[in-house]
């Protein structure tokens, strides 16, 4: 389902992403070595409830997945690149972890991942897998005005990770965002452009790229639910929710 958000309901959207963007500023600059990644489910949890907000995880089942999630933020470490189930691990020094959040508040919901090495060992590629999926979503937002096509977001977002040389995976992408966290359409991370849903002011996207340094096939952890590269590469993730305006694209889940 397509929801389309009139112009008084939006003040509801941008409060849950102000949210989002607030509580993944907060967790990003509490990671640090040392750190447990259920510490940072817990930090989820306090700030989630404290806002009087509600995770769109914690009970999430879907069919790909061994539900309920049963946890409040997806800490991915490395080879995990998705829906990474919090789990008793220590953050080491040069870990690239992918912290992805949604939340709903008010009956909205908004989505964001960000992707960042903990403490001071970052290697330049990790640093330049993480720019170039910011650089994808940029091109992705850019893209995102009235009249434009699905298409042309896939295709903005996958030109940037083509030209920087990962392979993409079309399984998982981008999606409307609204009263629940997925929602049509999908928005694959690579794709022609002029094809698809025609985007209107009111449309709440969260568009996702994420690559994996150098294959695009997924395996299932044991756990049932985080997603890892086949190979063992790193991987990196970046995520807004934006809302479609007369403007152009409004970014909603700015950090900080
Ligand atoms: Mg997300
Ligand atoms: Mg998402």
């Amino acid at each position: 389902m397509i929801e389309i958000f009139t112009p008084d309901e939006l003040p509801r959207a941008r409060a849950v992403g102000a949210l989002v963007g607030r509580i993944l500023h907060a967790l990003q600059g509490r990671a640090q070595v040392g750190t447990n990644l259920l510490d940072i489910d817990r930090w989820a949890k306090a700030m989630i409830l404290e806002a009087g907000a509600e995770s769109c995880y914690v009970d999430y089942a879907p069919s790909f997945g061994r539900g309920p999630f049963g946890h409040y933020i997806c800490t991915s470490v490395n080879d995990a690149v998705l829906h990474g189930l919090p789990r008793d691990q220590v953050l080491r020094d040069g870990d690239l972890l992918t912290l992805d959040l949604a939340v709903s508040l008010d009956g909205v919901v908004a989505d964001s991942a960000v992707s960042f090495v903990v403490g001071r060992a970052a290697v330049p590629e990790d640093l330049a897998m993480i720019e170039t999926t910011e650089r994808a979503l940029a091109a992705g937002i850019a893209a995102a005005v009235p009249g434009a096509k699905i298409g042309d977001l896939s295709s903005a977002i996958g030109a940037v990770l083509h030209e920087a040389g990962y392979p993409i995976n079309l399984e998982f992408g981008g999606h409307g965002v609204g009263s629940t966290m997925h929602g049509d359409p999908h928005i694959a991370n690579d794709g022609r452009p002029g094809r698809g849903y025609t985007l209107r002011p009111g449309l709440l996207l969260a568009l996702e790229p994420w690559v994996m340094a150098d294959t695009d096939v997924l395996v299932t952890d044991d756990d049932g639910w985080t997603l890892r590269s086949a190979t063992g590469a790193r991987t990196a993730h970046s995520e807004h929710t934006i809302a479609i305006t007369e403007a152009g694209a409004e970014i909603l889940t700015l950090r900080g």
